[in-house]
């Protein structure tokens, strides 16, 4: 899971504060987790052999590896490509060339060059080793269209062609999961519009969240994508083929003949968080320039399936996910421990998922719709792996009526609730409390609306496809007397979070695991038997995008 380090601990007592004691309610029920089998798959997928399970790494090979024999001795069916339970997938890791990024401002006949990293910075090109983009310049405010929210930035400007310029970031009256959302497809709607490249500009409000610098430490990292069966990047034609991200004083020099300056745009936004700014044609035109060097890798999803009972209703899925790659080894040779070897990202959740996929064939109970689990690659890349599988899936997407996200589970404590992000926008929600309850456990409100976690793993691909998904994570409150959940959590996140010490050595709670193994199975059964498919609320923004 991506988290940003905004967060911190000392929000976690304050909330813990805020919720309710855990409702009870008591049923029995047909099958339950083992622990053992949790703690067996955990120690496997943790341990130091696979190396922190790098996507494209001998590690997260053998840790897929490991996941299909459980797979085949499970007796479930591949859902992979071509019989198998693998969908490999052909990568494109893209690094920046030293040196090789310019940016050129031309205007009355006059040339301006800015100055990388100083000035401004450009990730790698996936589609070519040398590119090039000329082009006039378009401010289009920031770069938004949610006419429901009353964005409608590209509204009587002609982009087609041109390289758009826009503000990072969102006005603040977006609600998080929405306006991340909205964020988050900023780029894909200038394509849409027929932008050829695209100029973020940095401001005041944003530096003081995150320093210019600290973007500036990254232009080194490599990218990645997927390649699609067409062989291009997302398996899209290039259109892009230019963006930088331009620090707030510099980027001035663009709008000294503009209708409106730079500076009072950003004193607007200072001073009303909510304003969001019309846009406007500017004088002159860039060009940006880099060069990139390409590697491919290949690293696979891994998938089964357990057939539905009914005759009907088996074509249709309910597909859990849990991903199983992590981010490796530091290169730090010099420290004792440099393997981060997730144990908590995600060995948790694959762990989880592969005990809940036991309960599903130990049980006796027949389950209407089929059941498939996906190992996913690359979520530390960004969400790639689920990506790759949302746009190439295996089964006729709209065949699939859920997902149940397995990401992070912090078992760490003695949890007395759960926290469901997606449970507010579909009828998820109202299984996810039923499951939950089943097992004496609570369902509290999202602790952190602000980092949009909705947005954050990979269900989320599956979400921008209309698929409706929900994912857990142990809430904040303890059945144990004196433990502070809320603190143990915050306590993981602040010192082991992508860290060597998210390891073995975690005093790690195979009780708390195996109940939370419970109730994700019984969301899951929940969906498999009901008469009607999960569907998205009327009212949820994300129910609009995709209920019509
Ligand atoms: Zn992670």
């Amino acid at each position: 899971m991506k988290f940003s380090r905004i967060l911190a601990p000392v929000a976690f007592s304050v909330f813990v504060a805020a919720c309710g004691a855990p409702e009870t309610q008591s049923q029995t029920v047909s099958v339950s987790a083992k622990e053992a089998n949790i703690r067996s798959h955990l120690e496997f997928l943790a341990d130091d052999d696979l190396k922190g399970r790098q996507t494209g790494s001998e590690g997260h090979e053998i840790a897929s590896n490991y996941i299909v024999s459980e797979f085949k001795r499970l007796g479930l069916e591949p859902a992979g490509d071509d019989g198998t339970y693998y969908q490999r997938i052909p990568f494109r890791k893209s690094t920046l060339k030293e040196n090789s990024a310019s940016m050129t401002y031309e205007v009355n006949g006059e040339a301006v060059e800015f100055e990388f990293p100083k000035e401004f910075i450009t990730g790698p090109s996936h589609y070519s080793e040398q590119d090039q983009v000329s082009a006039p310049l378009v401010f289009v405010g920031y770069g938004m269209e949610a006419p429901e929210f009353g964005l409608n930035d590209y509204e009587g400007l002609n982009v087609e062609g041109k390289i758009v310029v826009m503000l990072t970031g969102r006005p603040e009256f977006l609600p998080s999961e929405e306006g991340a959302h909205l964020s988050n497809i900023k780029s894909d709607i200038a394509r849409e519009k027929g932008a050829i490249g695209i100029i973020t500009l940095h401001t005041p409000v944003r530096e003081e969240v995150r320093k210019y610098e600290t973007s500036v430490y990254y232009t080194k990292t490599p990218r990645m994508t997927w390649l699609g069966p067409n062989g291009l990047p997302k398996g899209q034609e290039q259109q892009i083929s230019g963006s930088a991200y331009l620090d707030d004083e510099p980027a001035k020099r663009l709008f000294a003949n503009a209708p409106t300056e730079l500076d009072a745009i950003f004193t607007k936004i200072q001073e009303d968080p909510d304003f969001s700014p019309k846009g406007f044609e500017l004088d002159g035109k860039v060009t940006l320039k880099r060069e990139s060097r390409h590697e491919e890798i290949s690293s696979p999803n891994v998938a089964a399936v357990l057939p539905g009972s009914d005759e009907k209703l088996k074509d249709e899925y309910v597909v859990y996910t849990a991903h199983s790659d992590h981010i490796g080894v530091i290169k730090d040779m010099s420290r004792e421990d440099n393997i981060n070897n997730g144990a908590m990202d995600n060995a948790s959740g694959v762990s989880v998922m592969l005990e809940t996929a036991h309960l599903f064939v130990e049980s006796d109970k027949e389950f209407k719709r089929s059941i498939m689990f996906l190992s996913v690659t690359a979520e530390e890349k960004g969400l790639l792996g689920a990506d790759y599988f949302a746009n190439n899936p295996t089964v006729p997407l709209n065949s699939i009526v859920a997902n149940v996200n397995l990401d992070m589970p912090v078992l760490l404590y003695d949890f007395a609730d759960v926290v469901a992000f997606g449970a507010s926008h579909s009828t998820l929600g109202e299984t996810v409390s039923k499951a939950a309850k089943k097992y004496d456990t609570a369902q509290s409100p999202d602790p952190m609306p602000e980092q949009a976690i909705f947005t954050r793993s990979d269900h989320y691909t599956l979400v921008k496809k209309g698929i409706p998904a929900v994912f857990l994570m142990t809430g904040f409150n303890s059945r144990t007397e004196g433990e502070d959940g809320g603190e143990v959590w915050g306590t993981f996140f602040a010192e082991h979070y992508h860290k060597p010490s998210d390891g073995l050595n975690l005093d790690i709670n195979y009780e708390a695991g195996a109940r939370f193994t419970n109730i994700n199975f019984a969301i899951g059964e929940e969906i498999a038997n009901a008469a009607q498919r999960p569907q998205w609320l009327e009212d949820s923004f994300f129910g609009k995008q995709f209920n019509d």
